[in-house]
């Protein structure tokens, strides 16, 4: 049984450790390459935020508004404060703020964690990483397809083939509201087939209904009045450039006139990326226009789009396939026994990392015998053996961990020394 007196982290909330960490940092250096080979610039905002950000950027009657928020009241003020569920809200908020947009689109980026109170299971959590990508006071479908092609792209770099693109349009307001007017009156004559969920949502979102994963209703949201049938010419025209786009770079995908998004922000294209082998959870990658937002936060209106990933989602497709990515090797194990040794031994060590080497300086004492264990299971390439007979000598010994013979080196030569023998491998 676990100690009771130790305490955990909260649930749905997770540890990366050492070993896992490796390849966190090797996806933030792809994710930061790729976006900025398409000029994407890197912008951070606060993990908390008044709530009334999400409530109005992303729809008081949204599942993640209305039950995945961790919300809470400041209790040295009384401010409503929200941990953030996602950031394309923050990030319209702090480009407004700042009058990024004053005059100039922006395209933008963030990477970090998200909040939300969902019932943990592999690949939902309650603390989970997005990447997101935003293109703020851009209109036309050359946008949407960059962001695309981006997506593809990263797929590709990642060595990611079986993750299909959804694609679908949700058209303007009009549209929607035309839309639904008619959804509302449809499953208003069918309400006896409705479920809790859906006739919960029937007259709050009747869209949402479109989304629902109950086996029972299938057969009803098949038939039921289609928004596509609504759009109008800019809309319609909007989508065909887009995929006119998408065919020119061959980029494969297929239309899901069922995708809504669970975000009442969107307008126009949405798309999902979806594996086709994560389960349940198979949504990597979600995203659309939002043309309506940065003027429902109190912006002058301009369009907008943009996406994120699960960052978790991501990592354990990648897993799955068996990448693992080892530490980064140490080169150098610096092992002393004796006051001068020791002080000689940390003036060497600070010297070798100076010039760009990996150096474990061995702490807390022990014999030569346990020290060497220790620079073995190390996996270093070289220890470096500091004692009074190298203290008086002014040589110190360099032996190499992965065979090799032990040389005497001037302790100024070290760096140069070692750097030779790493590059000659
Ligand atoms: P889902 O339908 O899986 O709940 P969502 O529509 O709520 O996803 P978005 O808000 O669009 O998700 O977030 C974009 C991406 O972030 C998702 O496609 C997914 O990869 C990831 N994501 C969302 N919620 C979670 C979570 N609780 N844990 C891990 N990843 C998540
Ligand atoms: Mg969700």
């Amino acid at each position: 049984m676990s100690n009771p007196l130790l305490l955990q982290a909260v649930r749905g909330m997770n540890d990366i450790l050492p070993d896992e960490a490796g390849l966190w940092l090797w996806f933030e250096d792809t994710v930061r390459d790729w976006v900025e080979s398409y000029g994407y610039r890197n912008i951070r905002m606060p993990l908390l935020e008044p709530t009334a950000l999400f409530k109005r950027a992303i729809g008081e009657v949204t599942d993640i508004v209305e039950k995945e928020m961790y919300s809470f009241e400041d209790s040295l003020n009384g401010d409503h404060l929200t941990l953030r569920p996602e950031g394309t809200a923050s990030c319209v908020r702090a480009s407004l703020q700042h009058s990024l947009l004053y005059n100039a689109p922006q395209r933008l980026y963030y990477s970090g964690a998200m909040f939300r109170h969902e019932r943990p299971q592999k690949g939902r959590y309650r603390q989970f990483h997005q990447v997101g990508v935003e293109a703020l006071g851009f209109s036309g479908p050359d946008i949407d397809a960059e962001q695309i092609l981006m997506c593809a792209r990263l797929w590709r770099k990642l060595g990611l083939r079986d993750i299909t693109l959804q694609l679908n349009t949700l058209g303007d307001i009009e549209a929607r509201q035309r839309h639904r007017v008619k959804l509302i009156s449809y499953f208003e004559q069918h309400c006896g087939l409705l479920d809790a969920d859906a006739t919960r949502r029937l007259h709050s979102n009747p869209l949402r209904i479109l989304d629902s994963k109950n086996p029972a209703m299938q057969e009803l949201i098949l038939a039921a009045p289609k928004l596509m049938d609504e759009l109008d010419d800019d809309a319609l025209r909007h989508f065909e450039e887009l995929q006119k786009i998408l065919h020119r770079h061959e980029i494969a995908y297929e239309i899901n006139p069922r995708l809504v998004r669970g975000l009442d922000y969107y307008n126009r294209t949405v798309f999902e990326w979806v594996a086709t082998r994560l389960g349940a959870q198979a949504t990597v990658c979600a995203g659309g226009r939002f043309d309506g937002l940065i003027e429902q936060i109190g912006g002058k209106s301009a369009a907008a789009a943009g996406f994120a990933m699960g960052i978790e989602r991501i990592l354990a497709l990648l897993q799955e396939d068996g990448m693992t990515l080892p530490p980064a090797p140490l080169d150098v194990y610096v092992i002393h026994q004796g006051e001068m040794a020791y002080d000689m031994s940390s003036l060497v060590a600070e010297n070798l990392r100076d010039f760009g080497l990996r150096v474990l300086l061995h702490c807390s004492g022990g014999s030569f015998k346990s020290q060497m264990k220790k620079a073995d299971a190390s996996c270093a390439r070289f220890a470096v053996i500091l004692g009074d007979n190298e203290v008086r000598s002014g040589l110190a010994t360099l032996k190499p961990l992965r065979g090799g013979e032990q040389i005497q080196v001037e302790f100024d030569a070290l760096p140069v020394k070692i750097n030779e023998l790493i590059k000659q491998g």
